[in-house]
């Protein structure tokens, strides 16, 4: 146990152990003080974060897949209506699969992450997965470690597409007041994704719904200070050079197309993950209109909405997502559960 101290004429904070021993450790000032607005959320506040990424990213990810079929808003809200259940992909299939570890073991290896992602794939190869995750899970089978196999994908460079974004959401909400958040992060990215850009991509959209979380009302939270936030997570400069762009089509009002054209909807977590927080920035009052602008672009729709829908959810907790589309959620009611449950253990821990 320890508790902390705060010297804000510096850039730094420092952490000090009850046991009177010394600065062990050193941190940026913005994490601490982050870990200290935390404490004040309650059990209910945090819930509802919870469910509304969680559930957040669902809808985003199965309306996304609807809108590969319709395309047009007026074509996908009659499709929506005319469904009698929302059926999500592989992007939904693993962020539960994150979260059932941390329900299980309340932290997350790369072991136990990997042999989950596996079992659950061979429960549902149908899910819509990329060709990496089952060429990892066959390579494990020969006695690599995850990590290793991940690396051996693309030549040896490893995955820089958006697979470990699309499913962070459960580790930004689990860890999104410690000062571990990105290293917890990496270990659920280099389970598939080794390559920076790939580990990137889930950093900076993990890193997102815990500034969310933090972030108690709408006026607090401001496009420029928000990419100011998120930059420092990005270890290439490929991707902090992306989220300045983000801030700047946000604060000019720039459109859904050519905002989608710039920052780019492929599948790679660079070409992916900019336009989703954008979406999101854009239409923060909206989790509908974050929606629209993160599937009606073309793309990668699936994950962009999974992306942006999970960053929107925990931002407007999940009173503001649509009861009508909740209702038809494939497995909603699992999903609820683990979103509680992760919240539950969550108060529970001791404060880091
Ligand atoms: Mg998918």
């Amino acid at each position: 146990m320890f508790h902390q101290s705060l010297d804000y004429s510096s850039s730094i904070g420092y952490i000090e152990f009850e046991d009177g021993k010394s600065a062990n450790k050193w941190v940026h000032h913005n994490e601490v003080a982050k870990v200290k607005k935390a404490k004040n959320l309650d059990r209910k506040a945090l819930e509802s974060k919870f469910l509304g990424s969680m559930l957040g990213c669902a809808l985003g990810d199965a309306i996304g897949e609807l809108a590969f079929r319709y395309t047009t808003e007026d074509s996908l809200y009659h499709a929506i209506d005319e469904a009698s259940i929302l059926r999500y992909t592989d992007d939904t299939a693993m962020m539960i699969g994150i979260a059932q570890v941390l329900c299980q073991n309340g932290d997350l290896d790369s072991s136990s992450l990997g042999n989950r992602f596996r079992g659950n794939f061979k429960k549902e190869p149908w899910r819509g997965y990329a060709l990496g995750p089952p060429q990892i899970f066959s390579l494990t089978e020969k006695g690599y470690s995850y990590t290793q196999a991940a690396q051996m994908l693309f030549g040896g460079k490893g995955s820089f597409g958006n697979g470990a974004a699309m499913r962070v959401a459960p580790v930004g909400l689990y860890f999104y007041d410690s000062p571990d958040l990105v290293e917890k992060v990496y270990v659920s990215a280099e389970v598939t994704h080794t390559h920076p850009l790939g580990k990137d991509g889930a950093a900076v959209l993990a890193k997102a719904i815990a500034e969310v979380i933090n972030c108690k009302r709408d006026s607090d939270l401001s496009p420029k200070t928000f990419c100011d936030d998120l930059s420092p997570v990005a270890a290439t400069s490929h991707f902090s050079e992306k989220i300045y762009d983000i801030c700047n089509f946000v604060v000019t009002n720039s459109s859904r197309t050519k905002s989608a054209k710039e920052l780019g909807t492929n599948v790679t977590a660079h070409g992916s993950v900019p336009f989703a927080i954008f979406c999101f920035l854009k239409n923060r009052n909206s989790f509908e209109n974050c929606l629209q602008d993160a599937i009606l672009a073309g793309g990668d729709r699936d994950t962009i909405g999974a992306m942006a829908c999970a960053v929107s959810g925990a931002h407007l907790g999940v009173e503001k997502l649509p009861a009508d589309w909740l209702e038809k959620l494939e497995n909603v009611s699992y999903m609820r559960e683990l979103a509680v449950k992760m919240a539950e253990l969550k108060k529970g821990l001791p404060c880091k």
